[in-house]
């Protein structure tokens, strides 16, 4: 399996409890022991103004590329807004592009960055500038290599922007379990919202999930993306679920194993993480790159991933 990333990750956006620096960390503890099936670190190119406005207004793009954003709009995105932090998040948008092309060809591929489902077609939020996700279903879509496509969201807060690019698009299901009463506000409906209570912890979760699986795989998609959101995490600053590592690294185990089982391609991006220490962040992060690992050699012990199934 192959893994995206870029040492260009890590963008300076000051003083933040968003901590840019996990996706070098991931990085660097991937590499710093043997891990058996990791085909190597791909380099991601940045999307393009064109294939971002295959999912975002014109009006946004021009007001990101002139930094001509209100104040308000500002405050809303929860970020400074600089040329560096506009190219970094073109990359990273780029980035989960490669690794939705990779899961296409091998099976399966992991992001290390990605997930930035709080940005809509016409602004951004909550530390999303683009919709990562939803470019490269687009741009994958545009060049007929995927008709159906799912998101699993399993960030602990509700992936509003994405829910609302695709409410009126049945071809692309929208599956976000998340936490009810947290950021953000508006959670336009998806195609399956599961709100959770703050305090829920390993068993309740993994109970829900093994219910909600079935019906993720029964949309037949071309391509999964599963956002392996880190804030579930009991000592999340951002969260109030109580899932512990462990519970978390069965929720990966649980998923991207239906996903292999059905034979659907996923691409794994890293969405949200703020553990009050960076280092349980990046420990949650790397433990779902190796389940990724696991779930590709529990389906291809002495051979090549299967085929990408055809386009429907
Ligand atoms: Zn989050």
């Amino acid at each position: 399996m192959k893994v995206v990333s870029s040492p260009r990750y890590a963008i300076d956006i000051g003083p933040h409890v968003f901590p840019t620096e996990k996706f070098r960390r991931i990085y660097d503890r991937l590499l710093a022991t043997p891990h058996p099936g990791l085909d190597g670190i791909v380099a991601p190119q940045a999307a393009s103004w064109d294939e971002l406005a295959l999912v975002h207004t014109d009006e946004y793009l021009d007001k990101v590329r002139t930094r001509s954003l209100s104040s308000e709009e500002i405050m809303e995105l929860q970020l400074p807004l600089n040329e560096s932090i506009v190219e970094g998040f073109r990359l990273m948008t780029g980035g989960t592009l490669t690794a939705a092309r990779l899961a296409l060809s091998d099976g399966m591929a992991c992001h290390i960055g990605g997930g930035f489902h709080h940005a809509f077609a016409n602004h951004g939020e909550g530390f999303c500038l683009f919709n990562d996700v939803a470019v490269a279903i687009e741009v994958l879509r545009q060049e007929g290599a995927v008709s159906r496509a799912v998101v699993v969201d399993l960030d602990v807060h509700h992936g509003n922007g994405t829910a609302l690019i695709y409410g009126r698009d049945p071809s692309v299901f929208t599956c976000s379990m998340h936490e009810q009463h947290n950021y953000p506000a508006f959670k336009p409906r998806g195609s399956l919202d599961i709100g959770l209570a703050a305090g829920t912890d390993d068993v309740t979760y993994l109970q829900t999930l093994e219910g909600v699986l079935p019906r993720v795989v029964a949309h037949e998609a071309d391509l999964i993306v599963y956002l392996a959101g880190a804030d579930p995490f009991e000592d999340d600053q951002l969260g109030n679920l109580t899932l512990s590592k462990k519970g978390l690294r069965q929720r990966d185990r649980l998923v991207l194993h239906a996903m292999r089982e059905a034979e659907i391609p996923v691409a794994i991006v890293c969405a949200g993480g703020y553990a009050r220490q960076l280092v349980d962040t990046v420990d949650i992060h790397v433990a779902t790159i190796e389940e990724a690992l696991s779930a590709m050699a529990a389906r291809s012990p002495s051979g090549p991933p299967p085929a990408r199934r055809g386009l429907r």
